[in-house]
């Protein structure tokens, strides 16, 4: 027998208990450990509320935690309530599936003021984290600066311009629409340190901007190059410049503006007690394709700034960690004998769920190369005595298939789930022991 701990219930998580399964059928066990009582990581707490169909693929994600050799202990963090050392001891392999959890942090003057939130935090607010259910960001407008060009500064702005009734079969929890529903923003400045040709946006949620009820996107003509240079990008990209096109041909009048605000970089941020505005530098590109300050500055007045320039992995005690990279130190996911990672703890935040994937794949090929079966080591019962002897409360799958039905019933009108976001309620809604 195999036993295997994979720490983290996120996409990189389940991919990888799903190829362990593959590879060694019955003669593996696996235990998927989450320091929160409900699993799926990101899908849960990432992806847009108003994104169900990309938060399916959870289904997937059940079909292989429902197996007799996979199961999932909520409620452990590892680090803390047991340490790597004394998994090791216990499991023949460890795998970091943790995630990049944190904000990378906005290295300019005025980054701490009040109504500066990242986007970790910011999202992890309207999808419910329990660590981030207490954010109150600042709403009250009259602009919002989003720093960033990839998809979360989108999800970002999408999330602050959409009205009550856009968020209709949504999970987006109550606190959050409550708050959005009252908010003052009417404009939403997107900045980007370089131009359209270099944005990491993807095509569907760049058209997704053309179709909001009260807002509309706003692209200056002049920001683009010219039209044949579009030949050089690669497909997706070229769709996601020709929306930036149609955005700045198209002049209708709503009554919130998405401002895509390009070659800028923010310099600082200022206010009194809170931010009131963010100066900004313009930039050009250099023949690398690389921004630099042109000198010119002009300011950005604005009640929030939600900064969406990447994550970094938590570091974990006792294990090697990249810190210029933000992620556990490794070579193709091995970290040290009996010791992996897997998903955006190898990789740092970049890719879609299903890049995920075939990191799953690598680490069972990795155990099959690195491991002996039947090494005799203790596995779920070893951590079983030892969460019991440390008090440790920990939730089942079963658990949280009650936590879930639990969330659908109390749903409101309209919405196919309202969200538990303590710790207290999420395990509250457990059947009682
Ligand atoms: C805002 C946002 C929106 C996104 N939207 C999309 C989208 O629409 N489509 C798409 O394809 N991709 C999207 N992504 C990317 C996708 O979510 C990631 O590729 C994917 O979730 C990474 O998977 P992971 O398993 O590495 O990490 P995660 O999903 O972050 O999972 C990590 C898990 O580890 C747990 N954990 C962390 N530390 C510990 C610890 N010490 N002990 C125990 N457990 C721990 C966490 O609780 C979490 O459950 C989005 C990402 C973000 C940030």
């Amino acid at each position: 027998m195999l036993h295997v701990a994979i720490i983290g219930s996120g996409p990189a998580g389940y991919y990888t208990a799903e190829a362990c399964q593959k590879a060694s059928g019955d003669a593996v066990r696996v235990d998927i450990i989450d320091r929160l009582p409900v699993p799926f990581g990101l899908i849960r707490s990432g992806v847009a509320p108003d994104h169900q169909s990309i938060k399916h693929v959870s289904r997937r994600y059940e079909a292989v935690a429902l197996t007799d050799n996979v199961r999932f202990v909520g409620n452990v963090t590892i680090g803390e309530h047991v340490s790597i050392e004394e998994l090791l001891t216990l499991y023949d392999a460890v795998v970091l599936a943790t995630g990049a959890p944190a904000d990378r942090p906005l290295d300019i003057p005025g980054a701490d003021l009040p109504g500066v939130v990242g986007s970790a935090a910011f999202v992890g607010w309207y999808n419910g984290h329990p660590d981030h259910e207490a954010l109150a960001p600042v709403l009250d407008g009259p602009g919002a600066v989003v720093i960033g060009n990839g998809n979360v500064a989108l999800d970002v702005a999408r999330i602050l311009a959409k009205t009550e009734a856009e968020f209709a079969g949504s999970d987006i929890v109550s606190h959050a629409l409550d708050a959005l529903r009252r908010h003052a923003i009417n404009r939403v400045t997107i900045l980007g340190r370089r131009g359209p040709h270099q944005i990491a946006m993807t095509p569907k949620e760049l058209g997704e901007l053309g179709h909001l009820e009260r807002a509309a996107p706003r692209v200056d003509a002049a920001d683009l190059p010219p039209i044949e240079a579009d030949a050089a990008l690669d497909p997706g990209q070229r769709k996601s410049v020709a929306l930036l096109r149609d955005f700045a041909a198209n002049a209708s009048a709503k009554p919130v503006d998405i401002v895509f605000d390009f070659f800028a970089r923010p310099l600082a941020i200022e206010g009194e007690g809170r931010v009131e505005r963010v100066v900004v530098e313009r930039t050009a590109l250099d023949g690398d394709g690389r921004a630099h300050g042109t000198g010119e500055t002009y300011m950005i007045l604005s009640g929030m700034v939600v900064s969406c320039i990447g994550y970094r992995t938590s570091p974990i005690p006792g294990v090697p960690y990249d810190k210029r990279a933000g992620r556990f130190a490794n070579d193709e996911g091995r970290i040290a004998p009996g010791l992996y990672a897997v998903g955006w703890a190898r990789r740092g935040p970049t890719g879609t769920i299903g890049t995920n994937r075939p990191d799953g794949f690598m680490i069972a090929e990795h155990l099959a190369e690195d491991l002996v079966q039947d090494s005799g080591k203790a596995g779920r019962a070893g951590l079983d005595a030892l969460l019991s002897e440390r008090d440790i409360d920990v939730v089942t799958f079963r658990d949280w298939q009650s936590i879930d039905r639990a969330e659908i019933d109390r749903a409101r009108t309209g919405s196919p789930r309202e969200k538990f976001t303590s710790i207290d309620t999420l395990l509250g809604a457990r059947p009682a022991r």
